[in-house]
């Protein structure tokens, strides 16, 4: 029944915690007009439990509710947020035995303007780096280092992965490679589960194409890369020059490609002790996030 969540519970480590039926909290992404990743987080009222402190909105789950929908009814009375807006992707949950804290993934295309209700001081689209400077919830504190999402940049070898689904696109390359932009554009500001099972949350797109796909019109969201014809440089150079430039940059990089030469390339920018490194993933880790 509504509210039955509600009361304190001890659990085997022998903490207090809010919630008999355990608790939840949305950490929500968004991308905002420069391009910066944002999470929202709120700034906890005095009176709360670790009032003062910075967490999730989120809270009680009730017995008759899933975790999923626990977190976006606390979060849409705390934040007056749409909840269609929002999108839901996967979950992180603590354990604490008799009592566990869900992370709800989700996300939104552009940070939303957000209503106080009496649980909060603020709420405010931080960018991942600026989370640690506040003073954390000590649950929240505990779990950042695992359930933080890395802001990537994906990068990919429109070709290749072009020539990875065999759906006729030999046919008609350009359609084939406009189809897989358009669908691109859609994976901006989305929260995913890495190739390393790590959550990583989309800040921007960049598709190298080349050949017949050079000429495809500019999609919505993704950065066009293309190889000039003629002047002796590949589709692969194209891509490991940007995939430099973005480390340059401090830019986390997911490279989607299954050339095994561009792979060997990509992994030598993203040597242990540099600044950021450059993932590599086959194309059906991608076609996976598509429609
Ligand atoms: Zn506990």
């Amino acid at each position: 029944m509504d509210g039955d969540g509600n009361g304190w519970v001890e659990c085997r480590r022998g903490h207090r915690h809010w919630g008999v039926h355990g608790a939840a909290g949305l950490l929500l992404h968004a991308v905002d007009d420069a391009g910066v990743v944002r999470l929202l987080l709120q700034h906890r009222a005095e009176w709360s439990h670790h009032g003062g402190t910075w967490g999730l909105p989120g809270g009680a789950r009730d017995s008759h509710e899933d975790v999923v929908g626990a977190a976006l009814r606390e979060v849409v009375e705390e934040t007056g947020l749409d909840g269609h807006r929002l999108r839901t992707r996967h979950t992180f949950v603590d354990d604490h035995g008799g009592w566990s804290y869900t992370t709800v993934y989700a996300d939104t295309p552009a940070p939303l303007a957000t209503a106080l209700n009496r649980e909060s001081v603020e709420l405010v689209w931080l960018t991942v780096d600026e989370v640690p400077d506040r003073p954390l919830h000590p649950g929240f504190a505990a779990t950042w280092p695992q359930v933080r999402a890395a802001p990537t940049t994906l990068l990919v070898d429109a070709a290749n992965v072009v020539g990875s689904r065999p759906d006729g696109w030999w046919h008609d390359r350009g359609g084939a490679a406009t189809r897989l932009l358009d669908a691109l554009g859609g994976l901006r500001a989305t929260t995913v589960r890495g190739p390393d099972g790590g959550a990583r949350v989309i800040g921007s797109v960049v598709a190298v194409v080349e050949g017949a796909a050079r000429s495809v019109p500019d999609p919505v969201w993704v950065a066009v890369l293309r190889t000039p014809r003629g002047q002796g440089r590949s589709g692969d150079d194209v891509l490991t020059e940007a995939a430099a430039r973005l480390v340059a940059e401090g830019t986390t990089v997911l490279a989607v490609t299954a050339d095994r030469g561009l792979r060997a390339r990509l992994t030598d920018l993203g040597r242990p002790g540099g600044p950021t490194r450059v993932d590599v993933v086959g194309p059906r880790w991608l076609l996976g996030l598509l429609p």
